[in-house]
């Protein structure tokens, strides 16, 4: 069986599927083009965000047995198409969850300290210490949208800063919500309240611009937005809007709709952080997702149910 991985990976899961016998193309800087024309060779397919796993590229795909994200997110994967012809798409989602959530504080005490102004002046052989009056993480609210495994472990580190928790997360119950540390509440109080807002929700059509410009005028002309999960939650237009005329803060994004983001007005404000996409691209988090990708994959290949699974409809009872 031949599997090809088309984008960067950690070597645990390649080594994993070479001991089981696997034939490993690994190409991970391959164009779209020969992706198509190559991917009907193999049996299984692994991406981690960069390759565009179209319904063109499934249906070229004609031995594919099994996709797989080395990660969380599969908006890249066009899992409908994929569904259809019934091939199972398997993630680690578990994999990125502390890599995540710890970026997120990092963003956080970025905005709440200026530190990336403050390192950029330093360099620039400017002592800025007056100008970069900061405040403190403890007594003040985070909102979570979304509570997810990540919002779960952003909540968990900053009730430990001393913060209050809420969250909205209409999938959930006020009483899970309680077990992690948090207040369940609606999205409305949310943006009222918090002084800290932070995206955990999965990009999905309900999801998609769900913090556009009504969402930002609710929110405190103090606080401060956070996006670690997918550019398309939040508009960027209209957070370039909000950072301009001061509806809000300050932002930080390691998330964006195009990526990279260029030309992006965001790329010219102060009052925004910006980091590329590096969430889950921690040595931790990559060395957790290539081999629950890997075993994902070898599950399939095998004939056995895996352990994570976006489609399970595919697989027979
Ligand atoms: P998860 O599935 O564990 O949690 C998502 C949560 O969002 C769930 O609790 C769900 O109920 C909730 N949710 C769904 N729709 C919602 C809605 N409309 N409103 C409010 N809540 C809603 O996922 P996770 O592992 O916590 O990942 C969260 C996000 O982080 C995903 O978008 C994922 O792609 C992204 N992510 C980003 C990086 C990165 O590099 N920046 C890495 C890994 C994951």
């Amino acid at each position: 069986m031949k599997v090809l991985v088309t984008d960067p990976i950690a070597a645990e899961g390649l080594d994993l599927l070479c001991e089981q016998g696997y034939k490993v193309d690994y190409r991970p800087d391959i164009s779209p083009d020969e992706l198509l024309r190559t991917v009907g060779q193999y049996d299984a397919l692994i991406v981690r965000g960069r390759t565009k796993v179209t319904r063109e590229v499934i249906e070229a795909g004609e031995n594919l047995k099994v996709i797989a994200r080395a990660g969380v997110g599969v908006d890249n994967i066009d899992v409908e198409a994929a569904t259809e012809r019934r091939i199972p798409v398997v993630n680690a989602p578990a994999s990125l969850t502390t890599s995540v959530a710890e970026l997120t504080l990092g963003l956080m005490l970025s905005l709440a300290r200026h530190i990336p102004r403050a390192d950029a002046g330093m360099k620039a052989g400017r002592w800025e210490k007056k100008a970069l009056m900061g405040t403190e993480l403890k007594g003040k609210t985070l909102g979570l949208v979304g509570i997810g495994r990540i919002g779960a472990e952003v909540c968990r580190l900053c009730r430990a800063f001393g913060m209050e928790v809420i969250a909205y997360d209409p999938y959930l119950t006020a009483e899970a919500i309680s077990k992690m540390g948090a207040e369940k509440v609606e999205l409305e109080d949310v943006l009222k309240r918090a002084d800290y807002i932070s995206i955990h929700v999965p990009l999905t059509p309900e999801t998609e611009g769900m913090i556009g410009i009504e969402a930002l005028k609710r929110m405190k002309p103090t606080a401060y937005l956070i996006n670690c999960s997918r550019g398309g939650v939040v508009d960027e237009d209209a957070l370039v809007r909000a950072l301009k005329e001061g509806m809000i803060a300050g932002a930080a994004l390691d998330v964006f709709k195009d990526e990279p983001p260029i030309g992006s007005p965001l790329l010219e404000l102060e009052n925004v952080v910006l980091t590329p996409h590096i969430g889950g691209s921690t040595e931790e988090g990559q060395s957790r997702a290539s081999p629950d990708a890997a075993e994902g994959v070898i599950a399939v290949l095998s004939g056995k149910r895996p352990k994570y699974i976006v489609n399970p409809g595919v697989l027979s009872p």
